[in-house]
């Protein structure tokens, strides 16, 4: 395992094995998750030539920052390069309680919805937990502000990279590192339900998204390929599980499509499914995404939508869409940079 991806159990472990002395770790371990310092060279307690060796040995795998967009309200989208030469993109958003990054877990997708730009390319791998922690260490450097938030909302399904995930999550949240509050984390899925189950026997305090998108099967199964192997009943059970057993609001994800999943019958279907579950709907109009045919919902149908809901008992939102000049979406930035479209500023 690299370096950036360990305990510090585990490092202090791989230390000794390479005969390296054992406390020497936890200085590297503060370097690295408390101070975000990715350079052995930037490590100024260590001599010259234990940070040679640890070069030689245990090489820091992690994202390079290659440029940003800064959209007009502010929010931030960072490109990164990985040691392979692919990119992944994350976006910082300032709200009134913090700065909120949303990070990739996988560089594309396997998912194949039909409206995302993520899982145009296919997929290519998996990151390591060292790689999605980057995201975050390099982005808190950049912004130059303390990033408070994490939704796990960019490229990539989560829970398909389940246990480098669970690994990110227990090294960001540790004490000894830059120690985030597990209640600030949102995970999203677009409901992979054998791994929501095993997510649940872990009882984090986490938020748990659920990409939904449709009221019903018909719908859902012609944009997101996910829902013929589970079903939105099967998935649906899941969720009402997972909220009894974790008292945790689940937050549906609702991106809505005109003429497609947008209508006053699919508003009532919908409330009509979740009736009595503790959870929430955000309503979020599609980004457009070149390639797919998809178009946005008018403010006015996103309105209506939502007031069914409410009128039928679930609590709705309607995202503030922040940073749709940038090209802030799922997978988007990225597709430009591959297709030499790219235009950042480092
Ligand atoms: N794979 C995970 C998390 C990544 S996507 C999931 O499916 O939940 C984060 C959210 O953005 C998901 O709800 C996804 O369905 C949505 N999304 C993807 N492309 C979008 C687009 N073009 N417009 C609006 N939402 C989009």
């Amino acid at each position: 395992m690299d370096i950036l991806s360990m305990t510090l159990e585990e490092m202090t472990e791989s230390f000794k094995e390479n005969s390296i002395q054992g406390f020497r770790a936890k200085q590297v371990y503060e370097w690295l998750h408390k101070h975000q310092v990715l350079d052995y060279d930037e490590m100024t307690n260590l001599s010259k030539s234990l940070r040679d060796e640890l070069k030689e040995k245990m090489p820091i795998i992690c994202c390079s920052y290659v440029g940003k967009q800064v959209a007009s309200d502010g929010t931030v989208k960072m490109l990164y390069s990985l040691p392979d030469g692919d990119y992944v993109e994350c976006v910082v958003m300032k709200y009134k309680y913090g700065y909120t990054i949303c990070v990739s877990s996988q560089v594309g997708c396997r998912m194949g919805c039909a409206f995302c730009a993520s899982t145009l390319g296919g997929f290519k791998r998996c990151l390591t937990p060292g790689e999605i922690l980057s995201q975050v260490y390099i982005a808190q450097k950049e912004i130059g502000e303390r990033i408070s938030h994490i939704v796990l909302m960019g490229m990539g399904e989560p829970l398909d990279n389940f246990d480098n995930v669970m690994r990110f999550i227990t090294l960001v949240t540790d004490e000894k590192g830059i120690n985030l509050s597990m209640r600030n984390i949102s995970l999203s899925t677009c409901g992979l339900v054998p791994k929501i189950r095993e997510l649940l026997s872990k009882h984090l305090q986490l938020t748990l998204s659920v990409s939904l998108h449709a009221p019903n099967n018909e719908i859902r199964n012609k944009i997101m390929p996910v829902n013929k192997r589970y079903h939105i009943e099967e998935l649906l059970d899941m969720c009402r599980e997972y909220t009894k057993e974790t008292s945790r609001r689940i937050s549906f994800e609702y991106s809505m499509i005109s003429g497609l999943n947008d209508s006053d019958e699919c508003a009532l279907e919908l409330a009509r499914r979740l009736k009595g579950m503790l959870c929430h709907v955000n309503l979020i109009p599609i980004n457009e995404v070149e390639e797919s045919p998809f178009k946005p919902s008018s403010p006015e149908r996103v309105k209506r939508f939502s007031q069914i809901l409410e009128k039928n008992g679930i609590t709705a939102t309607v995202r503030r869409k922040l940073g749709s000049d940038i090209d802030a979406s799922c997978g988007q930035l990225r597709l430009k940079q591959n297709k030499g479209k790219g235009d950042l500023s480092s």
